[in-house]
């Protein structure tokens, strides 16, 4: 059965260029105007579609586009034509969704490329196909449909995009979720990362439990999982509603997450499409936080105890600081050195002096409380800041840090046991001190409780 070819050209030339393929065996249908080969093409869909690139009225980029999103022509390959070599008009030509673009004066090109493009393009499912019910087409109308749909889709991607410099999971969901309010209302938004696991919700305040219980349900999470909630009344204060959606996020072949819609009841229109254009544009910025999440840690950490590193313990005890300083709470900073540090390198060589600092560095941490902060000052000394904490039980919890590391054992590089002791100094809070002049302090006590004999503790306190 011959081919047939729709041709739509407004030139004079057309019937010259029809001639030419019909002498190659094609049944050639010839248009003057894009409404009218676009009439052509979805009462009958042919085997390919030709068509100039810009038309008076509407253009061959705009009839792709057309013919792309009607179910009756989404496979009948067009081929674009237009100035030779023009770069710009190739690349609209294959966004527009065209299977090649092609020389205006380039006879041969086109019917090279016609056979190979019908030659390439998936059988007709259906044969017997006719097309559209609803008599005479609005072909203005449907144009507009789907220049709505794109401008819709592109609006929302953009938006989703711009979220991609937000630094953390937690900021990405709470802008997510204010925008996501602007364009549905939705009983509550979920999102998972995977890399790292990551779980938030959005909801109302009314309803959290069942939101959440829907939400892990959704996932298949344990109650194991932390979850971040986002409670206010954007979210609507409603118990029921249609099925909730859940999509892939995807970044790449790599699936990077997952989000669900709980839609309000009745269902808001376009809440299928606004996850599925969100699912696919969610990906880049939600690896973008995760990865500056991370790079922030490994900022702020010290490799090899997993401790704060110094600049991160300064901002961290600044913090406080000034959160107690206002309060009038108590404060204790407590500063620790190994001693005789250097005599395990050189005896033991400097692996085995390793392995005590990241003993140290998971010792410290199980001794204090959850608020307090624990940081590698430098070297083999170690500093803590104890939050609310007085003279007194500060004394107690410097003396039982000290004996914890007397009673440690740690094993060297030939395997032998070995003990390690740290002489420490402790200071509280007195008026007018700065972070830096209560280190100070702790500092000199420690080189007193040195002096008086190491493997022990000396405060400076009122
Ligand atoms: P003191 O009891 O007076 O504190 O004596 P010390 O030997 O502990 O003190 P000193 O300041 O003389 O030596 C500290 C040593 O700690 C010197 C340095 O090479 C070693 N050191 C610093 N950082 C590291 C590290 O990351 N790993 C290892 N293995 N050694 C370190
Ligand atoms: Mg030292
Ligand atoms: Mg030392």
């Amino acid at each position: 059965m011959p081919y047939h070819v729709v041709l739509v050209d407004p030139s004079p030339s057309r019937e010259t260029l029809a001639e030419r393929l019909r002498m190659q065996g094609y049944v050639v249908t010839t248009a003057a105007d894009a409404a009218s080969g676009a009439h052509v093409a979805l009462s009958d869909p042919p085997a390919v579609v030709v068509a100039d690139l810009w038309m008076p009225g509407i253009s061959g980029i705009q009839l792709c586009r057309l013919l792309r999103s009607e179910p009756a022509t989404e496979s009948v390959p067009v081929v674009l034509r237009g100035p030779d070599q023009n770069l710009r008009d190739r690349f609209w030509a294959e966004r527009a969704g065209a299977v090649a673009y092609v020389g205006s004066g380039r006879m041969g090109d086109l019917v090279r490329t016609i056979a190979r493009a019908i030659a390439a393009s998936p059988p007709q499912e259906n044969p017997f196909f006719t097309q559209l019910s609803g008599g005479e087409l609005d072909l203005r109308d449907r144009i507009a449909a789907h220049l709505d749909a794109a401008l819709f889709d592109s609006v929302i991607a953009s938006e989703v995009r711009a979220l991609g410099v937000c630094g953390s999971f937690t900021r990405l969901f709470d802008l997510l979720t204010q925008f996501v309010t602007q364009v549905t209302s939705y009983r509550w938004l979920a999102v998972q990362g995977l890399r790292p696991m990551s779980f938030a919700l959005h909801t109302h305040p009314a309803h959290r439990a069942l939101a959440e219980a829907e939400a892990r349900a959704a996932f298949g999470l344990g109650d194991d999982v932390p979850i971040v909630t986002v409670e206010d009344e954007d979210a609507v204060d409603a118990t029921n509603g249609p099925p909730v959606r859940v999509a892939d996020i995807l970044l790449g072949a790599e699936r990077v997450g997952r989000i669900a819609l709980a839609s309000r009841h009745p269902s808001t229109p376009h809440d299928s499409d606004l996850l599925r254009i969100v699912a696919r544009e969610l990906g880049g910025p939600l690896r973008i936080a995760a990865l500056m999440e991370e790079s922030d840690r490994l900022a702020m950490m010290d490799p090899l105890t997993s401790l704060m590193n110094r600049r991160a313990f300064s901002g961290a005890a600044r913090r406080e600081f000034h959160r107690l300083e206002r309060n009038g709470e108590p404060l204790c900073v407590l500063l620790l050195d190994i001693d005789n540090f250097k005599v395990i390198n050189d005896k033991r060589g400097h692996h085995t002096g390793d392995r005590v600092l990241t003993a140290l560095g998971r010792l410290l941490p199980g001794l204090v409380r959850r608020a307090d902060v624990v940081g590698r000052w430098g070297g083999e000394e170690f500093v803590l800041l104890l939050p609310g904490c007085a003279a007194g039980p500060g004394q107690q919890q410097a003396e039982d840090i000290r004996a914890a590391i007397a009673g440690m054992v740690v094993h060297d590089d030939d395997n032998v046991p070995m003990t390690v002791t740290a002489s420490l100094g402790i200071t509280t809070f007195r008026p007018g001190d700065t972070v830096e002049s209560l280190i100070d302090r702790a500092d000199h006590a420690m080189y007193a409780a040195k002096t008086a004999g190491r493997n022990r503790v000396v405060a400076d306190v009122e």
